[in-house]
This record gives C-alpha cells, sequence and structure tokens, in this order.
C-alpha cells in the first residue's frame, strides 16, 4: 500500500473489490449482496492478503447505517408506524421472547450458565434493520402493508435492543450472581426512559418545525450543493446528537430524522439527493460485516454454528407465527421469513456482553457467522417473501385492477410535473378523467386530490384495459420515457381506432416514434419550453 492511508486503502480496496465481486454475483443472477460480504470476508483480518482496518470500516459503515436509516424514515410517516403497532409491539416483544428462550436452551446444550445463554439469546433475537430495510426497497415493499409491518416490528426490535444495551452493564453483576444495587440500576433505567422521551419530544415539537424549514429555506437557494450538504448534515447531524447525547442508537436518531420530513414536499428531493451516497456507504457496511467474520469458524464450531443459524432462521418462523396469530393474513405474515437474519445490533450487544464478561469468548464468532449465513441465505427467503405477488423479486408488486366504470372518458397516464398540471386544467370541463399512475405510493395524493385512478404500469395490457381504453375519448401520454410512452399509444391504438391521443416527448426523434405508432399530436417538451422562454424576449 506504500504512502496510502488506511482510509484511502479502505475505500479503494474494500468498494473496489466489493464492485468487482458483486458484478460477478449479479452476473451469477445472485444478490450483489453476497459480492459485498465475500469483499469483506477478502479484506478482514482472518483471511491473507490486504488487511482493511477494522476500526474505520466499521466507522464508515455507521455512516451507511446512518443515511439508510434515514432514508427508510423517509417513507415512513408515524401515522404508519402507529397505525401497526397492535402487531408490531406485542409480536416484537415475544419473538424476541421466543428467541432469547431458545438461545437459553442452546447455551445449556453448550455448557454455558443461564446468564451466558440469556445474552447470547438476545443477541439473536434482533433482526438487522439495515439488511431488511435494504431488501424493502430494493422491492419496492415499503409502502405497503407488509413493508410497514416488517418496519414497525424492527423500530420495536430497535428499541428494546436500544434498552438492553443500557441495562446489560448495570445488571452484568448480578448475571454473574454478584450483588447488585437496586437503587444504582433502576436510576440508570430510569435515565434511560427520561433521555429517550427528550429525545423523542424535542424532534417532535423542536425538529419537526426547525428542520422542514431549514430544507424549505435551502430548497430556495436553488443551490442543488447547498441542499444536499442540507440533507447530509441533518442526517448525520440528528444521529449524532441521538447517539451522543441522548444514548438512542444512531440507526434510530437517523430514522427519526427521516421520519420528520416524512410526507413533506421535500421529502422525495431529499431521499433522491442522499441515495448515491448512501448506496456507496451501505456497501461498506456489508462489507464491515465480511471483514468480521472469521470463516475458521466454520471448521471448528460447525455444529455451534449450525444450531445458532437455525436460531435465527427460527425467529422468522415465530414472527411468522405471532403475526398469524395476530391477525396478519397469510399473504402479508410472510413478510416475516424477511426477518429471519441478524446484524449491527447483535454484533454491539455482542461486543459488550463479552467485554463485561457475561458472553462466553467462542460466542462472539458464533453470532457473527450466525450473521453472515442469515443474510446470505436472506435472499432465497425474500424470493419467497415475493413469490406469486410479483414474478421478479424487483417488480414493484401489482396492485389489485378494478376496471373503471368510466366512459368517453379521458386517460391519463403519468402524475407527475406534467400530468398533475392536465388533471389540475380538465378539473371542472365536460370530460371526466382517469389517471394511470405507476407510483405505489401515489394512491393517497390521488384520492386525496379526487381523482378517479389506477395504480399500475400503463404499458401492461391488463392495465390499459382495466381503464377501458377501449371506450374512452381522449388520451394523454404524459410520461418522459419514449419506449414505454409508445408502447402505450401502440396499444391504445389498437384498442381504439378512434381514440385522440397526446402523446409527450423530448427529442425531435421521439416525436417522429409516437406519431409513427398512432399518436394524433406529439408535444416536445423542450419545443415549447424554448417558445414560451423566447415570448419573453425583449423586443
Ligand atoms: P414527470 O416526468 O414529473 O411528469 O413524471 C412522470 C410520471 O409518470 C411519474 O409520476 C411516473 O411515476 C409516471 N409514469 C412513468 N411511466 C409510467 C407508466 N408506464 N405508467 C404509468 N405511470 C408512469
Amino acid at each position: 500500500m506504500g504512502e496510502a492511508s488506511p482510509l484511502i486503502g479502505i475505500l479503494v480496496i474494500g468498494l473496489g473489490l466489493a464492485f468487482v465481486l458483486g458484478t460477478i454475483a449479479q452476473r451469477f443472477k445472485l444478490p450483489p449482496l453476497i459480492g459485498y460480504l465475500l469483499a469483506g470476508v477478502a479484506v478482514g483480518p482472518f483471511t491473507p492478503g490486504f488487511v482493511a482496518d477494522t476500526g474505520l470500516t466499521l466507522q464508515l459503515a455507521d455512516i451507511g447505517v446512518i443515511l439508510l436509516m434515514f432514508g427508510v424514515g423517509l417513507h415512513f410517516s408515524p401515522k404508519d408506524l402507529l397505525a401497526v403497532k397492535a402487531i408490531a409491539i406485542p409480536g416484537a416483544m415475544l419473538q424476541m421472547l421466543v428467541i432469547t428462550g431458545l438461545g437459553v436452551a442452546a447455551g445449556y446444550g453448550f455448557g454455558w450458565p443461564l446468564a451466558q445463554g440469556l445474552v447470547f439469546g438476545l443477541c439473536l433475537s434482533v433482526a438487522s434493520t439495515v439488511v431488511v430495510m435494504r431488501a424493502l426497497q430494493d422491492r419496492r415493499l415499503m409502502e405497503t402493508e407488509r413493508g410497514h409491518i416488517a418496519m414497525g416490528w424492527l423500530v420495536v426490535q430497535d428499541l428494546l435492543t436500544v434498552l438492553v444495551l443500557v441495562v446489560l452493564p448495570p445488571l452484568a453483576g448480578l448475571l454473574k450472581g454478584e450483588a447488585v444495587n437496586i437503587a444504582d440500576l433502576s436510576a440508570s433505567l430510569g435515565l434511560t426512559f427520561a433521555k429517550l422521551a427528550v429525545f423523542a419530544g424535542l424532534m417532535l415539537v423542536i425538529g419537526r418545525r426547525v428542520i422542514p424549514a431549514i430544507l424549505h429555506y435551502i430548497a430556495h437557494t436553488g443551490s442543488r450543493e447547498l441542499f444536499r450538504l442540507a440533507v447530509l448534515s441533518v442526517a448525520l447531524g440528528v444521529a449524532f446528537v441521538a447517539a451522543a447525547l441522548f444514548g438512542v442508537s444512531i440507526a434510530l436518531g437517523a430514522f427519526f430524522a427521516g421520519m420528520i420530513l416524512a410526507g413533506s414536499p421535500l421529502s422525495q428531493r431529499a431521499a433522491e439527493e442522499s441515495l448515491p451516497l448512501r448506496d456507496a456507504f451501505a456497501v461498506l457496511f456489508f462489507v464491515s460485516v465480511g471483514m468480521l467474520f472469521d470463516p475458521h469458524v466454520l471448521v471448528r464450531q460447525p455444529v455451534a454454528l449450525a444450531v445458532t443459524v437455525l436460531i435465527v432462521l427460527g425467529g422468522g418462523v415465530a414472527a411468522y407465527l405471532l403475526m398469524r396469530f395476530l391477525g396478519v393474513g397469510a399473504r402479508n405474515a410472510r413478510i416475516a421469513l424477511s426477518l429471519a437474519q441478524i446484524g449491527e445490533f447483535s454484533f454491539i450487544l455482542a461486543d459488550l456482553g463479552t467485554g463485561l464478561g457475561v458472553l462466553p469468548p467462542g460466542a462472539r464468532g458464533l453470532i457473527l457467522g450466525a450473521s453472515i449465513l442469515s443474510i446470505l441465505i436472506n435472499p432465497l427467503l425474500f424470493a419467497f417473501v415475493t413469490r406469486k405477488a410479483a414474478p421478479k423479486a424487483a417488480a414493484p408488486e401489482p396492485a389489485p385492477l378494478t376496471p373503471t366504470l368510466l366512459n368517453h372518458h379521458a386517460v391519463l397516464v403519468g402524475y407527475g410535473r406534467v400530468g398533475e398540471r392536465i388533471a389540475q386544467s380538465l378539473r371542472g370541463g365536460g370530460v371526466e378523467l382517469l389517471v394511470v399512475e405507476e407510483g405505489v405510493g401515489m394512491g393517497e395524493k390521488l384520492a386525496a386530490h379526487g381523482h378517479h385512478h389506477i395504480i399500475g404500469n400503463a404499458v401492461q395490457e391488463p392495465v390499459l384495459r382495466a381503464a377501458n381504453i377501449a371506450g374512452a375519448r381522449l388520451l394523454y401520454v404524459a410520461i418522459p420515457e419514449n419506449f414505454e410512452a409508445g408502447q402505450i399509444v401502440q396499444q391504445a391504438r389498437r384498442a381504439n381506432p378512434d381514440l385522440v391521443i397526446v402523446a409527450r416527448a423530448h427529442f425531435d426523434a421521439g416525436v417522429g416514434h409516437l406519431m409513427g405508432l398512432g399518436a394524433n399530436r406529439v408535444v416536445m417538451g423542450e419545443e415549447e419550453i424554448a417558445n414560451a422562454m423566447l415570448h419573453f424576449a425583449p423586443e
């Protein structure tokens, strides 16, 4: 490495290797995440060759955790969280109890004292929020009911784990059979709750007003760079303050920061601006997980490792049964299987437990091994979760299609910058309007604006059929993508020769393409912008 600093080493070799192995995984139709984990193992201290600085990598991974959780919060309003509380609170608590119990049993089998089995079980009982969130986001399940259930479940687990992290040090003496000072214990518990409450209160009362106001102000300066910087400062700043001053985990802090922005008009932009950085640092998170893994454990403790993995997978089964018991339908409850893995919180807990002497030295390796194996298995479980729901794992969940009763109506495809304006101008006119929009989260907005709508991709024939394109009078294709627009125009023309089709394009060639497929008029966006600008030219 010569003169290069350890930080540069991690960024260049860690990210570079993750890129290469991720691409290879992709080639073999495996999730790239597997490549990132293997890259981590390769640059980790347990394999020969280059060894990255573990401490530094973990710190960089923390930035990934913050940005991921912030992004998750942006799509998650407190309303969504409260809606699933009846399932998430009892469910997550019971699941943790069951897994901790299994951990105690396994510990007994390994010949560990009860207290050590207890801490071991606790480590196995928290799913990795980062892994689940990324998977939900990749599969666009974030805004579905099951996505909300999984998210609520994780938030409850995270909160409970924060509590465990706090009470473990004062309780360690008791667990080791020493006398413990009850007054000290209740004082530290009380302090934790008070800090959590103050943090949540501050965020809801002050943060909720101040943070959107700052972003709003910056957005109006028109500087993209400053806006990006503002988003980053908010995400990192709140997470840091949450952890440093309030003892809340950085993950939860960042989640709160995102959540108070959720639903504000700027949340979408904030999400887009933080996306590239988030992806890069999330990769480092997975690399860091791989680095901590000592592959020798596979040879040294195969049975114990297998038992540990089974307990973690059992967590998914337990969550499934509990969800069913709490009244979740069979299809939605399958999301429980996505919770069958452990990650960041388990490592933190394991480190703490080892340090306090309430976890046997070998347990940490088992926990890390089980984590990496369960994360590797996770995409397979997710494929099962999304089976039937969507043919391709990465496709959005198709909403049930209800055919419209409208006839002689106008159909508008796309409710973005262009479509929303069209819809607004048509309001109150003679023609009834039906909007077709593929954004999964757009249903609420369309309903709030009082538009008939169908959520789905208009390229798909059943969607156009449900929109009764054959009986429609007018079709506006207000989406920017020329190829998709062409497919829509072509199908609509085939279904309805008399339909008046007005489409949108952004290149001259696109105009010809759409006209050729049967559009009556194609508006070339840039041309209209130019005309409108010239209109204001000085005499
Ligand atoms: P904008 O470019 O801001 O006018 O946004 C275009 C809108 O069209 C977005 O809201 C997209 O979700 C939506 N959209 C793009 N392609 C399709 C499609 N094939 N079917 C339905 N909606 C679409």
